[in-house]
């Protein structure tokens, strides 16, 4: 008997969630999670010709090009013989989606859509403690005095990436860039949205999709 594997993507802006509902994902379904970002570090740090090729776009804030995103990831998937995969952070551009279309075909796109407003108002709460990195929230984890680190009473600060106006230019772009990659899974009938506020109340109806495609390790009754 031969086993079918199931070939996933997820994305999601940042700040949507994405990380939370993947490895839910990757622990219920027993699926192995490959993040683009993630391979690309571990690129770097084992300095292969990919990684020292792609860092210096990376360094300037740019994206990698595509025939070398694409080289690594399919690559790398094609080493994964025995498990499901879920893919994170790539494709990023329709010609990345069209060589993965023709090299390791996706079996289902899942899509989080997540409000702006709930993403920036979620962000722009965020309170950080610079010199040890301890993160507060002001609404679901405020510090005891406010603007005050809880541990030294030194001032908080609201780090650039957290301030609404970086938010939503990050979201901006992000939109600006995913929509023809959505469009393109779109056309293709495999794309699945799934709408929602929070990870919680988004995570039911991930894990009901997801099992009629792949069997759970374990069944959950969500109601
Ligand atoms: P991430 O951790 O997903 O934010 O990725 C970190 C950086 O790696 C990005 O800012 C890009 O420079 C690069 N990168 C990751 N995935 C891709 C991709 N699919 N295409 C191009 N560049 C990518």
């Amino acid at each position: 008997m031969t086993l079918k594997l199931l070939r996933a993507l997820i994305m999601g802006p940042p700040g949507s969630g994405k990380g939370t509902i993947s490895s839910r994902i990757i622990k219920d379904f027993s699926m192995k999670h490959l993040s683009s970002g993630d391979l690309l570090r571990h690129q770097i740090l084992l300095k292969t010709e990919a990684g020292l090729a792609a860092k210096k776009y990376i360094d300037q804030g740019g994206l990698v090009p595509d025939d070398i995103m694409v080289k690594l990831l399919v690559d790398e998937l094609k080493q994964i013989k025995t498990s499901s995969w879920l893919l994170d952070g790539f494709p990023r551009t329709v010609p990345q989606a069209q060589a993965l279309y023709e090299k390791e075909p996706l079996d289902v796109v899942l899509n989080l859509n997540i409000p702006d407003y709930i993403i920036i108002d979620r962000i722009k709460g965020r309170w950080t403690h610079a010199p040890s990195g301890r993160i507060y929230h002001t609404e679901f984890n405020p510090p005891k005095v406010p603007g005050k680190d809880d541990v030294t009473g030194e001032p908080l600060i609201q780090r650039d990436d957290d301030k609404e106006e970086t938010v939503r230019k990050r979201l901006e772009g992000y939109q600006k860039m995913t929509q023809p990659v959505l469009q393109f899974y779109r056309e293709h009938g495999i794309l699945e949205e799934f709408k929602g506020k929070y990870s919680n109340e988004i995570w039911p109806h991930v894990h009901k999709y997801m099992s009629t495609k792949i069997t759970p390790l374990q069944y959950t009754e969500y109601s």
